[in-house]
């Protein structure tokens, strides 16, 4: 049996190689463990002692025992300490290291053209107007020249709403309500959403457009070529060309549907423009003299010209974007891609 001395020797030896929370435990239970600690089976054999040596033995065990638990609270205090520092580093905060940004948000590319457009038509002198996406029969088809029987309803795949009422297929109704509500000379140009019951990688079944509607005395073609003109050049570029082809819409007469130059190409022909070097941009024309009528407008004093365009097609255009569908995905990246 080992002597006190050689107990406490023992202990010194052990506690001096301690460097973790698990082998400080292990030597714990060692040492003060209930069932099979050291001090434990000391005093378990007191039994043995000599009857005048056990005031001694049972002095010197609690001695042992008193060494060994301050032993045992340094070692603690000492890992403890170590433990902390450790935590500390693992939190300290670089403020050397750069921050990281809140995403900004930004505008949508048809907000932008939709934006860059009313602008350039502010110049022009036109003012913007709006109106709202569920129509009557009349304000969308019927005072535009298309009584309920006409074969150009059927172009323009309309969702129906119940009353008699429709999505508007086309900002036109707005052209209407204007011109039934002031008198000429109106300059106006209407942005806004609508629809048609169409789903592919060119169509969506929601899409945005813009139309322009000028009526006053003396109103020619010559003056709607010119608007046109300036204000394609200033949307795409200076260079530009512009070329117009005989049309047919309901609401106009004559009618022409409006190229441009190819921007991608220039006009020198590419897979964009199926190399013919010009891009279909809008319909336009003369308003139709029963239009004017329809909205209590006398066609022997006044004319006027219309026109109207895909925000969503030059959107695509002038920011490269190769599928309708990508520009109503909600997806950020769109818009991160835009910003730039
Ligand atoms: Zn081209």
């Amino acid at each position: 049996m080992e002597s006190f001395d050689e107990l406490r020797e023992r202990f010194r030896r052990e506690a001096a190689s301690i460097a973790d929370r698990e082998a400080w435990e292990a030597l714990r239970l060692d040492w003060l463990g209930r069932k099979k600690g050291v001090l434990r089976s000391l005093l378990a054999r007191i039994g043995e002692v000599a009857a005048e040596s056990r005031r001694e033995f049972g002095a010197q065990v609690n001695e042992l025992k008193v060494e060994v638990e301050r032993g045992l609270e340094e070692i603690g205090d000492r890992l403890a300490a170590k433990e902390r520092e450790a935590s500390i580093a693992d939190r300290r905060v670089d403020v050397t290291l750069p921050g990281r940004r809140p995403r900004r948000g930004s505008l949508h590319p048809v907000t932008r053209v939709t934006e860059e457009i009313e602008a350039i038509f502010a110049e022009l002198g036109f003012s913007v107007a709006e109106g709202p996406e569920v129509e009557s029969d009349f304000h969308n088809f019927e005072a535009l020249n298309m009584p309920p029987d006409h074969p150009a309803r059927d172009t323009q795949d309309t969702f129906f709403v119940e009353g008699g009422r429709v999505l508007r297929t086309h900002t036109s109704p707005v052209q209407i309500r204007t011109m039934l509500t002031r008198k000429p000379p109106i300059r106006i140009i209407c942005p806004g959403r609508v629809f048609r019951f169409d789903n592919d990688l060119r169509h969506s079944p929601m899409f945005h457009q813009v139309e322009g509607l000028a009526v006053a005395e003396g109103i020619t073609f010559g003056h709607l070529k010119g608007t046109l003109e300036a204000f394609l050049q200033r949307l795409f570029s200076p260079e530009t060309g512009v070329r117009l082809r005989p049309s047919f819409f309901p609401f106009t007469e004559p009618s022409a549907e409006v190229d441009i130059t190819c921007p991608f190409c220039r006009g020198e022909g590419c897979a964009t423009c199926s190399q013919s070097g010009w891009m279909e941009i809008l319909g336009a024309g003369m308003v139709d003299p029963r239009v004017l009528r329809n909205c209590g407008i006398d066609p022997d004093i006044y004319s006027g010209f219309a026109f109207g365009l895909g925000l969503d097609r030059v959107a695509m255009i002038r920011y490269g974007i190769p599928n309708i569908r990508l520009l109503f995905d909600n997806d950020e990246r769109l818009l991160r891609q835009v910003d730039r």
